[in-house]
Parts: structure tokens; sequence; C-alpha cells
């Protein structure tokens, strides 16, 4: 079975009609008919299969895949190890609610969770659907278990689009434009973005405590929230020394530290998590897209303590943690470990910033190149200046779409190029994909 799909789908890239061809042009009016207009797709390729770093359309084209569908397929499209995982749930049931009529696979999620996050203290986790419910339940849970009200979040954070969570997030359009009244009690504060505000991680975490302590209150935080490299926001990774010295001052107050490691969680920048860079050990961590290679699941894992503060019946939901997406988790787990993927992002997070700092040199738009493993960026600027330049970041994506590369823009000025490659992309894909990106940049530029 495994070899049949290798064969039939190839591991080049490989445009055979304009892009979008006819048959995707064909659903994307189909489409315009009855799918809300508030989703928009940059690249309207429809999907058929997919096999490691490649996608194949409905018009025969292989594309070549560096955004894993937004960190989620880190692992690469059709693993056989959660194909085989997910048939064998599905055939013997597909639900049951885990609240109603338990099961193993719920379980040992959990506890692949518990060991896995850092820190060796009493943990409990909780599963989700989504990453903002996983969000939604870190806030709920902080809130409880403190008896305080405040949650502190930072400029350029991105934690969802739910009510709660938009009002978490920090960037207006599109996310939160006219979707108000907002939740309460949530404060911004400054986040440490060493290529706009200079300051060492030292300065910048006590331009943040100096905020929080004097606009909110230590005493009425219930949580700092914080992804620990900013993933919508632009792949802002904090300067050395933000996160360690936010973390102990969460310590000090009694204050419960979040780790949102959605995007940047399951070996994605070549650790399990990314706070494991800085040996920060967070008392909640929320993760998602990655965990579970392609299913929805969500989790959140606290100390013990904290997560059994609430009472009986307080968390739950239909569908969380749903048989199929754990047995999905179980499998992308054992993938990850067995394949050594930590190692594997940290190879990969090597040949793209080589590749895109030596481009640096000669091409005058690209300001900064920043990120960790495989979570890697760059930040487009107007020539000689540090102003945003988010034309080119479009046309440049406009240009790797139409050699047959997917690549996704982020940052909250919309000029940022981000790379989230499949883990398993071979380094002939990989090589492939930064010779077409430095094209596009070479052209915007
Ligand atoms: C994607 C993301 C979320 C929201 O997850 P959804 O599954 O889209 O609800 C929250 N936090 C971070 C850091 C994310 O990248």
């Amino acid at each position: 079975m495994v070899s049949s799909i290798e064969s039939s789908v190839g591991t080049e890239r490989k445009v055979v009609t304009e892009l979008p061809g006819p048959k995707s042009r064909a659903l994307h009016e189909r489409r315009k008919a009855v799918v809300s207009a508030g989703l928009t797709t940059g690249f309207p390729i429809y999907i058929e299969r997919g096999e490691g770093a490649i996608v194949v359309d409905v018009d025969g084209n292989r594309i070549l895949d560096l955004g894993s569908g937004i960190a989620v397929t880190t692992i690469g499209h059709a693993v056989p190890e959660v194909i085989e995982a997910v048939s064998a749930q599905v055939a013997a049931f597909t639900h049951t609610c885990f609240m109603v009529a338990p099961y193993e696979s719920y379980v040992t999620v959990c506890e692949e969770l518990a060991a896995l996050t850092p820190g060796t203290h009493a943990k409990a986790s909780a599963l989700f659907n989504s990453g903002s419910e996983a969000v939604e339940n870190a806030v709920k849970v902080a809130r409880l278990a403190t008896g305080r009200e405040a949650i502190v979040v930072f400029d350029h954070a991105y934690h969802g689009r739910t009510n709660l969570t938009m009002a978490l997030t920090a960037k207006n359009m599109p996310y939160k434009d006219r979707f108000g009244p907002f939740a309460p009690e949530i404060y911004r504060v400054a986040m440490s973005y060493p290529f706009r505000d200079g300051r060492s991680g030292a300065d910048a975490a006590a331009l943040a405590i100096s905020e929080i302590e004097t606009q909110v209150g230590a005493h009425n935080v219930a949580a700092v929230l914080i992804e620990p490299i900013q993933g919508e926001g632009g792949f802002i990774v904090p300067a050395d020394g933000f996160l360690p010295a936010l973390s102990e001052w969460t310590t000090k107050n009694g204050v419960v530290f979040i780790a949102d490691e959605i995007q940047s969680g399951f070996c994605r920048t070549g650790e399990w998590f990314a706070v494991n860079h800085e040996g920060v050990i967070p008392d909640m961590v929320t993760t998602a897209k990655g965990l579970a290679g392609g299913m929805p699941l969500a989790a959140l894992t606290g100390r013990a303590e904290l997560m059994n503060a609430v009472h009986e019946g307080g968390l739950g939901g239909t569908y969380g943690g749903n048989p199929v997406a754990c047995a999905a988790a179980v499998a992308t787990i054992r993938t990850m470990r067995d394949r050594n993927l930590n190692a594997r992002a940290r190879e990969i997070g090597e040949t793209i910033l080589s590749s895109l700092r030596s481009l640096q040199q000669d091409v005058a738009i690209i300001g900064d190149v920043r990120g960790r493993g495989a979570m890697i960026a760059m930040e487009l600027v107007q020539p000689g200046t540090k102003n945003p330049n988010a034309t080119a970041a479009k046309s440049i994506v406009s240009y790797c779409n139409q050699q047959g590369v997917l690549a996704l823009a982020c940052g909250t000025y919309g000029n940022v190029i981000r790379l989230l490659p499949p883990l398993v992309i071979t380094d002939e894909q990989l090589a492939d994909g930064l010779s077409v990106l430095c094209a596009g940049v070479r052209a915007a530029g």
C-alpha cells in the first residue's frame, strides 16, 4: 500500500497546467456560490492527495508544501503509521465522548504530554478540538486556580479566533475587526522584538514587567500567556533571557505562566517545545497543530495542582480528544521519536538559515532572517530602512505559488515570509523550494 502511494504521487514538484488549473478554477466557482466569503484562500488549488512534502491538486500538479497546513502536517502527508492507526480506529469506533465512555488512547496521549512537556513535576492534561479551545481552557483553569482575573498577553500575539481568543490576539485586521465586543480583563504589554526594539532580553522583560506592575498590579494577574516564538505575528523570536525573566517573575508573584506552543511545539523548532531552547518550565502548555498529524486535536497540559483544582465536570466538550484524533496523535508522536525529527528540524533550519542569510547579503529588501529549527522567516523591508514591505511579501508568495511552491506570509505588518516545511522533506525538495523562493525574492527586490 505504501509503495503504491509513493509511486503514484512522486517526490518532485511538477507543474502541468497554469495555476490554478481548470479543475481548481471550476471548484472555486462552485465554492463562491456556497462558502462564506469570510474565508479566503491565498492560492486556490484544490488538493486531491498528498505524500511527504508534496500535495497533488485536482489538475495533477505536484506542489511542494513549505507550510504544512500552518505547521500541522509536521510529519508530512500520508504517513503510513498515521494511516494505519487512524484506519484501525475508524473501523473500531469513532466516538463515545470521553466523559460518557472513556478509552485508552486519550490516556496515552496525556501520558505522552506529561512526559514530553518541560519539567518533571506532576502534570495533568485535558484534550480539545482546536488550539483556540485549548487556550480558552488555559484561561479558565488559571483564573479558577488563582482566584484572579487579569490575563496578560503581548504585542503581536495570536491565540485564536473565538471571542476570548480574539481578545487575546493583537492584530485587528482581519482577525478582530467589527467582531467585538471582546472579553474583559485582558492586558497587552510589550513583546521582545529584537529586530525592531533593539532591546536585550533582560531590558525587554523589565519593560513588560513594569507595564504589568503599574497598569494591572501583580496580585490581580491570573496568568501571563505567551507564544515562546510568535507565529502569526511574524515568527518573532524574543531576545535571549526574555522568557526566563518573565517566567521567574510569574513564579515570584503566584502568576500562572502559560506557554502557547500551538505553532512552535512538537519538533517544529528542533526541540519538543520552543521553551526548551531557554530551559523555561511553564506552569501550563497549550498544544495543537503538529500534535496529531493533521487530525484536529488540541491539549492543555499543566501542573497537576492547577489542573486538578477544577471542580468535577468543570472541563470537557462533546468531541474533545476524539478517539480517531488520539490514535493519530499516538502514532504521530511515535513517528517523531522514531525518525528523530527534532534533529531533522535543526538540520532543515541550518540549511534554510544559511541560504536566506547569504541571499540577504545581496538583496536589500531582506531586513531580518530569524527562527529556530524548521520555523524560519524573513522580514521584508523597504531598502535601507526598517519600514515594512508587505508588497514584496505578497509578490514573493505569488511567485512561489506560480512555480508550484506553497509558501506562507505572516506578521503584524504582513511583511514576513515564513517557512514551515514538513520535517520529512528531502534535501532535494528543500533545495528545490529554496531556489524557487530565492528567485522570487530576487525578482521582488
Ligand atoms: C493556530 C494558533 C492558535 C489557534 O489554533 P486553532 O486551532 O486555529 O484554533 C492559537 N495559538 C497559536 C500560537 C496558534 O498558532
